[in-house]
C-alpha cells in the first residue's frame, strides 16, 4: 500500500475523492491528541459548524430542520448513558421511576398526534423503524415491494440496505414518471405477481400524496402490511396536511423525528392495531435494543405536544412557502418539477438539474454560496446519470422565519450561482445577509423580556 496523504487510514477503502478529504482531516486532527489538545479541536469545529450553519446558513437540505427551544433543552446530558430496559414497573434496573414519566408521555403523544393508538419511539432512526417493520411482518425469503430510488425509494427500503439485513427480496413497485406517483392501475396484478408480505410506500421526495386507499386495497387482496414511511412527511402528517396515512389506510406508519417533525434525530412506528404495535414493540426490545438513548425521550414529547398545538399553521406555512419558492425558482428559468402545471403539495420542491451539471454538481456549487441543499433521483433519469434532480425542503427556513417574501430572494441567489455562474463567494456574501436580516427579524419580534 502506497502511503501518500490521499490514502485515508480509517477508510482505505472509500473514493478517491473522500479518501482525499479524510487524508486531509487525518493530518490536521492529529497535530495534538492530549485531552485538552482534542478538547479544543472539538470545540472549534462545534463552533465554526454553528457559525456557518446554525447562524449564517440558508438550509433547504430536505432531511433536517432545528428543534425548538423548549424541546432543545428538555434533556440532560446524563440521560443517554442510563440504559433504560423494559417496561415501566418492571425495568431491568432500579431507580429510573422518573424516566417513566418522559417513557410514558412520548408514545402517548407522538401516537395520538399521527392518528395511531400505539406508537415505538426507543428505535434510533427511521432506517430501523423500517427495520423493525420488516422483521415483524416478513422472514428471510420473503420480498417486499418498495418505490423505485429514482422516485424517492430510500435505502432503507431497498437491496443495499436493512430489507438485505433481513435477508429480503426487494421489488419495484410499478411507478408513473408523469404523474410522480404509483401506477395504480398496474397495482392489482403486480402485487398478486410477487405476493409481498410488505408494501412500502412514501419516499425521501414527496411532490404529492399517494392514494393511500387504493393501496390499502391492492394489500388486502395478496395479505399484505401496508407500510407509509413519512419520514420526510412527518410534520405535515402531524399538522393533518398533505395526507393522514393511518386515517387514509396504512397498517403502519415510520418516521424520523428530526425532519419536518422538527424534534431530536430518532425513528418511530405508529399503528392501530395494538396486534401489529405488540410485534414491532417485541422486534424493537428485545430483538434490536439494549439501551436505547432516554435522553431523546423529552424533547420528543414536547416536540409532539407543540405539532399538536401548532402543527396545522407550521405544516400550511413550510407549504407556502414551497410553493412560493418553487414558483419564483420557475420566474427564475429553473426547470422545476411538477406535474399539471402544478409544483408541489408538500414542503419538497425539485429542479431537473440536467443542464446544470447534475444535481450533485450543482449541490456543490449552491454549497459554496452558503446555501445547502442535495441532489435527488428523478424518474426520468438515464441509470447511468448520477442524481439528475435538486431537492429543496422549506421546512428548516419555515421554523426560523422566512416568509413567502423571502422565497423569491432565496431563488434569485439560486439563479446568480446556478445560471448566471457568478462567483459562489459574491452570492455567498449576498445569501449569509439574508439569513442575518431573517435572525435579526425573529430577535426584533420577540419581547424584551426575552432578550
Ligand atoms: C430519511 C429517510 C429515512 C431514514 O431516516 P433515518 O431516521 O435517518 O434513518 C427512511 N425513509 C425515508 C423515506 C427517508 O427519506
Amino acid at each position: 500500500m502506497t502511503d501518500t496523504v490521499t490514502t485515508s487510514r480509517i477508510a482505505p477503502w472509500a473514493s478517491p475523492r473522500a479518501q482525499r478529504r479524510l487524508a486531509q482531516v487525518e493530518a490536521a486532527v492529529s497535530a495534538d491528541l492530549s485531552p485538552a489538545g482534542v478538547a479544543a479541536t472539538v470545540r472549534t469545529a462545534l463552533d465554526a459548524h454553528a457559525a456557518q450553519v446554525d447562524h449564517d446558513g440558508i438550509v433547504l437540505y430536505a432531511g433536517t430542520n432545528i428543534p425548538s427551544p423548549a424541546a432543545a433543552s428538555a434533556t440532560l446530558p446524563t440521560l443517554s448513558g442510563r440504559p433504560s430496559m423494559g417496561w415501566p414497573g418492571e425495568k431491568y434496573q432500579v431507580g429510573l421511576d422518573h424516566l417513566d414519566t418522559l417513557e410514558v408521555l412520548a408514545p402517548l403523544l407522538v401516537a395520538d398526534l399521527m392518528e395511531g393508538a400505539h406508537a415505538e419511539v426507543r428505535l434510533q432512526s427511521a432506517t430501523l423503524a423500517n427495520l423493525a417493520v420488516y422483521t415483524a411482518f416478513a422472514a428471510p425469503g420473503d420480498t417486499i415491494a418498495v418505490l423505485p430510488e429514482a422516485a424517492g425509494g430510500h435505502a432503507s427500503h431497498h437491496a443495499q440496505g436493512v430489507p438485505a439485513v433481513r435477508g429480503l427480496t426487494v421489488v419495484d413497485l410499478p411507478y408513473d414518471p408523469v404523474r410522480l406517483d404509483l401506477d395504480y392501475p398496474a397495482l392489482p396484478g403486480f402485487l398478486r405477481e410477487h405476493r409481498p408480505k410488505v408494501v412500502v410506500i412514501g419516499a425521501s421526495m414527496m411532490l404529492f400524496p399517494h392514494d393511500v386507499a387504493a393501496v390499502r386495497a391492492a394489500a388486502d387482496q395478496v395479505g399484505a402490511i401496508l407500510l407509509y414511511d413519512a419520514s420526510h412527511m412527518a410534520g405535515l402528517v402531524a399538522g393533518k396536511l398533505f395526507q393522514r396515512p393511518l386515517h387514509e389506510g396504512a397498517h403502519v406508519l415510520t418516521f424520523s423525528t428530526y425532519k419536518s417533525f422538527g424534534g431530536p434525530s430518532g425513528g418511530c412506528v405508529v399503528t392501530r392495531d395494538p396486534e401489529l404495535a405488540e410485534r414491532v414493540s417485541t422486534v424493537a426490545y428485545p430483538g434490536m435494543l439494549a439501551n436505547y438513548d432516554a435522553g431523546r425521550l423529552g424533547a420528543l414529547a414536547v416536540t409532539a405536544a407543540e405539532l399538536a398545538a401548532d402543527g396545522t399553521a407550521y405544516a400550511q406555512a413550510c407549504v407556502t412557502n414551497a410553493q412560493t419558492l418553487a414558483a419564483a425558482l420557475a420566474a427564475e428559468g429553473f426547470p422545476v418539477v411538477g406535474r399539471d402545471g402544478e409544483h408541489t403539495r408538500s414542503h419538497h420542491l425539485a429542479i431537473d438539474a440536467h443542464d446544470l451539471g447534475g444535481g450533485d454538481a450543482a449541490g456543490l456549487r449552491l454549497g459554496d454560496a452558503g446555501i445547502y441543499l442535495s441532489g435527488i433521483g428523478l424518474p426520468w433519469q438515464h441509470p447511468d446519470e448520477g442524481l439528475r434532480g435538486l431537492r429543496i425542503g422549506t421546512q428548516e427556513i419555515t421554523r426560523l422565519g422566512f416568509t413567502p417574501a423571502d422565497q423569491p430572494r432565496i431563488a434569485h441567489l439560486m439563479r446568480r450561482a446556478l445560471l448566471d455562474r457568478e462567483a459562489p463567494e459574491r452570492v455567498r456574501a449576498d445569501a449569509i445577509a439574508l439569513r442575518r436580516e431573517v435572525n435579526s427579524r425573529q430577535t426584533d419580534s420577540r419581547p424584551a423580556d426575552s432578550r
